[in-house]
């Protein structure tokens, strides 16, 4: 067995059909004051309903969190924690929501409990960002884990279908990235391979019906771990091409990853057997690339970066951007490798076929 490392888990995580009612207990137990609920648009109704189900604990509602963390979001949320005068914030939603969070607890030493809605994972990750002036600086601190994560499958059911099997394919790259990291371990291989397994199983089902209690469960488990992977390792080619692109080209998170992970996957798996091995094993294909592929079309998902908006002159700027900052990857990545892998996912082709020795 190869020599490992496995950091503490540093996040409680409660998990259930019914576990929202546990938030007052999870509060208490965190030792927790008053509470400001951080919702973006969707989750405003949740929010105020838990804001008059917790009088005591709660003390109103901010419903403006943004995709990309604004700074100006971050500021209005700032200044309505102080007026009124919350010690505490509830993450009700997806990364949006979670983001906006994270930049409280880094900037306004807030602590905070999340309340996943999506299929995201970034509430397992001590990676924040916020976005100013069109850019966006992320970092990392252990300040903007939450304090506890309650997971309750009920509040995914009204995720739209197509935002689900996005946000959900992006959670399986996240896991699958975790499978060639350098700092994997036998608990991530674990936790990525039956992250996969339960996501790519769940997500035709909710296709079929969004209403679906047992593939709702399954794939918000399998979003708890493969966001417990991105936070335990260090990601690769997948995850730098798709923040390279969603930010120089504004493409929308999700879709970009699900787009994408079809060919970055042929890419690396063919120079990491273990990973290809996990990965077929989780989905029951001997080649993962073209099962992904597979089931984005079962999905529905965007076949290509074109569909997403992308501008065929901007995969350059994409090419600069991913050569100039080194990065941990399974095999050496060149010029002409990012533009077999970016121009295929820009054309929507199926990923070249993985050998079976490869
Ligand atoms: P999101 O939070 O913006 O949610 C996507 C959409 O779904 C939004 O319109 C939202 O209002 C809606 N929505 C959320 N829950 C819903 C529900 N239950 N019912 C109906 N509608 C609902 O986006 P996301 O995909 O969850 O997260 C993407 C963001 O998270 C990106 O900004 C990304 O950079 C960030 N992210 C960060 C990390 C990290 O580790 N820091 C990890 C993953 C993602």
């Amino acid at each position: 067995m190869r020599p490992f490392a496995v950091p503490a888990l540093p996040t409680r995580v409660v998990f259930g059909s019914g576990r929202l009612a546990s938030l007052r207990d999870e509060l208490r137990a965190a030792g927790l004051g008053s509470a400001l609920l951080l919702c973006s648009a969707s989750g405003r109704e949740l929010a105020r309903r838990l804001a008059a189900e917790l009088p005591e604990a709660t003390v109103g509602v901010f419903d403006q969190a943004r995709m990309h963390v604004p700074r100006h979001t971050v500021e209005a949320a700032g200044k309505t924690a102080v007026s009124l005068g919350a010690e505490a914030c509830v993450a009700v939603g997806g990364g949006s929501a979670v983001g906006l969070a994270k930049a409280l607890a880094l900037e306004a030493g807030l602590p905070y409990v999340a309340v996943p809605t999506t299929y995201s994972g970034s509430e397992m990750t001590a990676v924040w960002g916020i976005t100013e002036a069109g850019e966006k600086t992320t970092g990392r601190s252990e300040r903007v884990r939450p304090r506890a994560v309650v997971y309750d499958p009920d509040l995914t059911m009204s995720l739209p279908a197509g935002v689900s099997v996005t946000s959900g394919v992006n959670a399986i790259a996240h896991a699958a990235e975790a499978l060639y990291a350098p700092d994997r371990s036998p608990l991530t291989d674990l936790m990525a391979g039956d992250g996969v397994r339960a996501m790519a199983a769940a997500l035709p089902r909710i296709m079929e019906r969004a209403g679906d209690p047992g593939a709702r469960s399954s794939a918000l488990y399998g979003a708890w771990l493969g966001g417990t992977c991105l936070g335990l390792t260090t990601m690769s080619l997948h995850h730098k091409l798709c923040h390279v692109l969603g930010g120089a080209l504004d493409l929308p998170h999700a879709s970009t990853h699900a787009v994408l992970l079809p060919h970055t996957l042929a890419f690396n798996l063919a120079a990491a057997p273990e990973a290809r091995e996990l990965m077929a094993q989780a989905l029951g294909d001997d080649d993962p690339a073209a099962c992904v592929w597979r089931l984005n079309r079962r999905l529905g998902v965007p076949a290509s970066l074109r569909e997403l908006g992308a501008d065929r002159a901007g995969l350059v700027t994409v090419i600069e951007q991913a050569l100039a900052v080194p990065y941990a990857n399974p095999r050496p990545v060149d010029r002409d490798d990012l533009d077999r892998v970016l121009t295929a996912a820009f054309a929507g082709d199926a990923p070249p076929r993985l050998s079976r020795t490869a």
